[in-house]
């Protein structure tokens, strides 16, 4: 399973980041991210870095049943203010999947993590992936754009923390085959989406679903995502659903 994250703060803090959007819906104190940890440990997960998962389910197929994978999207500063102790002190090795603009234009960005910060979570066995670099719908914008936030990113990243980018994360979650095609093209290994509860399969490297748990880690939603034959026939579906409906769709669309 590979869970996703954003804003981890204090409720007092929570309150100051959202500046009336609806940020609050994706921010979660430091306890709950604790507890769900402590949820998960007692429920036999076991947490594994997002390339080693990866790289299973490339080998056997699969992803292999009560491994789990955390991943921390957009790259905020909470992340490392809040975040990064409950990671260290339970030992996690998150991926964070950030934007690059700033590290790009070389401007600072409070609110986002810098280029040290960045390169501590690498020294901590954290992995970095990369967001696009302004964080656009790649479905919404001409290709040769999405290709220079996909290949762009990845390049900011690899220049400035010196060490190889394997991972992506399409914004929103949303990709279609074009976008696929150009993160494959980029030199990418691995690609994640969004997606809910599922197990993920070779068929899927490049669209690998993730599920954001409930702040209390025991809605009904979670603990289907902790199902392990619905979990894995939802995730088949899916990704036989993508496999055989685009060029389905694609083929429709020539004729
Ligand atoms: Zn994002």
């Amino acid at each position: 399973m590979i869970l996703i994250y954003h804003h981890i703060a204090p409720p007092r803090e929570a309150a100051g980041i959202c500046d009336g959007t609806d940020d609050w819906r994706l921010t979660l104190a430091p306890a709950q991210l604790e507890k769900q940890f402590q949820t998960l440990l007692q429920r036999d997960f076991r947490f594994v870095g997002l390339p080693e998962l990866v790289a299973a389910i490339a080998r056997r197929g699969w992803e292999p049943w009560r491994q789990v994978a955390v991943t921390f999207d957009d790259g905020y500063a909470d992340n490392y203010a809040h975040a990064l102790p409950v990671l260290r002190r339970f030992n996690v090795p998150a991926t964070f999947f950030v934007t690059t603009d700033h590290i790009h234009q070389g401007v600072a960005d409070p609110r986002l993590m810098n280029v040290d910060q960045l390169k501590e979570l690498l020294g901590f066995g954290m992995t970095v992936g990369a967001h696009s670099r302004t964080h656009p719908n790649l479905l919404e914008i001409p290709e040769p754009r999405a290709r220079d936030e996909i290949f762009g990113s990845k390049s900011d990243l690899e220049r400035a923390l010196g060490t190889r980018i394997d991972l992506f994360a399409y914004p929103y979650g949303v990709h279609h085959r074009v976008q696929v095609k150009l993160v494959r093209e980029a030199g990418y290994t691995a690609a994640v989406s969004a997606g809910g509860g599922a197990q993920n399969t070779r068929l899927g490297l490049f669209w690998l679903f993730r599920y954001g748990l409930s702040a209390n880690g025991n809605s009904r939603e979670d603990r289907q995502a902790f199902n392990f034959l619905g979990g894995t026939l939802r995730g088949l579906y899916r990704d036989l659903r993508k496999k055989l409906g685009w060029p389905i769709r694609a083929a429709l669309a020539r004729s």
